[in-house]
């Protein structure tokens, strides 16, 4: 069973870790882990290293099987003897063990004993008024909470008994026939006493909650949504989730949606707005209301004589979005511009135009040199990512298809030189 050849001086460690003899009786190594273990506890601000050292010294050596093991063959042979993994000793167990869990007192050693329960995560849809202006949204929630007629013990008398379905161990296995010789073993938590291992008397049950150790509870929570936050941001509300005994409570965690919105876009704290104008609004000038998220009404107007192009952006500063936990702080309102065209113009519009508007550039071409070239027609191109994506795809298919040597290939090559 033990392979490797034991090193001499490995037996002696353990008993030097709780300062007791070789010769230590069962009750010598008791009060010497329980004076060490008090004096070394993480949350009196002992060492944790140190703390977990002695309980596993003490969980070897107060183990009468383990003991003789280790005496003879020292630590490595214990590991091994386990199957290599080693013992997965909770310090804080064998500790309680002494003690009871209630030591310490403070949150911080039943953390680390406890289970800690799930976080309940909501997803919470907000306007982008919302996280411009601030608000605060009301929520109904129903979770579990301890109950308090028994104090989450589930009896009358407090007390529990071994759940008969599990033997205590809150869990069962079960076995499934697969086939003619094959059989699957699963172990599930136990569904008697939902892998608690307890169950109750039934006449012992607490009237309060019918021996559920928890009752249902409406509870409404206030959700301050402050200006300034992004999409995705979490909320949270420590230990609002789900209660459960000898369990950690998790928190209820909202996550912030940000809808779209009709006018704006944001991007981090800036805002986008666009405004579509007419051809005589971008040469001319213009003006125009713009209500932003606050209801407020900005007046936008051109410079005189100034001239907006197509495409153009323009910004506003601190019209943008209030930056969180600074919210008298803003981005910028950027203003995109399309410019509309008229469709066409009559002859008459065109001259009159002319007479307006920068003489066209002088042509240098002779008429012989243009009678000389060819003529074309032009045709329109409405969405031109759409046609170049339409000829890559078409590209890709060609490629393929010539891989896959279809007999189709050179037809194709012909159509493609038309
Ligand atoms: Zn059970
Ligand atoms: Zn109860």
């Amino acid at each position: 069973m033990f392979g490797r050849a034991p090193k001499k001086s490995d037996n002696t460690k353990y008993y030097e870790i709780l300062g007791v003899p070789k010769s230590a009786s069962q009750d010598d190594l008791k009060k010497a882990y329980r004076k060490a273990a008090i004096k070394n506890h993480p949350d009196k601000g002992g060492d944790p290293e140190k703390f977990k050292e002695l309980a596993q010294a003490y969980e070897v050596l107060s183990d009468p099987e383990k003991r003789e093991i280790y005496d003879q063959y020292g630590e490595d042979a214990l590991k091994e003897g386990m199957g290599g993994g080693g013992s997965h000793v909770d310090p804080f167990d064998i500790f309680s063990s002494f003690f009871g869990p209630s030591f310490g007192g403070g949150g911080s050693s039943r953390g680390r004993r406890q289970r800690r329960g799930e976080d309940v995560v909501h997803p919470l849809k907000v306007s982008l008024e919302d996280l411009y202006n601030g608000t605060s949204k009301k929520l109904s929630l129903s979770r579990n909470v301890i109950c308090s007629k028994c104090k989450g013990k589930g009896s009358k008398s407090g007390a529990s008994m071994r759940c008969p379905g599990c033997q205590g161990s809150g869990m069962k296995v079960t076995i499934r026939q697969l086939g003619p010789s094959m059989i699957q073993q699963m172990q599930q938590p136990c569904n008697e006493c939902k892998g608690t291992g307890e169950s109750i008397n039934e006449k012992d049950r607490c009237p309060g909650c019918k021996g559920e150790k928890v009752i249902q509870e409406k509870k409404v929570l206030e959700v301050h949504v402050e200006k300034g936050m992004q999409h995705n941001q979490k909320i949270t509300f420590p230990g609002e989730a789900d209660e459960a005994p000898d369990t950690v409570t998790g928190d209820i965690v909202f996550v912030l949606q940000q809808k779209d919105h009709s006018k704006f876009k944001r991007k981090g704290e800036d805002l986008f707005y666009e405004h579509t104008l007419s051809l005589t609004e971008a040469l001319c000038g213009f003006q125009f209301v713009l209500t932003h998220l606050d209801n407020r009404q900005l007046l936008i107007k051109s410079d005189p004589g100034e001239v907006v192009k197509p495409d153009q952006f323009k910004a506003i500063n601190d019209e943008g979005m209030p930056i969180y936990q600074r919210p008298f702080m803003k981005g910028k309102l950027y203003i995109h511009f399309t410019v509309e065209f008229p469709d066409s113009l009559a002859p008459e519009q065109c001259k009159a135009l002319e007479t307006v508007l920068p003489p066209r550039p002088s042509s240098k071409l002779t008429d012989m040199e243009i009678d000389e070239c060819e003529e074309t027609t032009m045709h329109d191109v409405n969405n031109i990512e759409e046609e170049m994506r339409r000829k890559q795809a078409h590209a890709a298919q060609e490629a393929y298809e010539e891989d896959d040597e279809m007999p189709g290939g050179a037809q194709r090559v012909q159509c493609a030189q038309q």
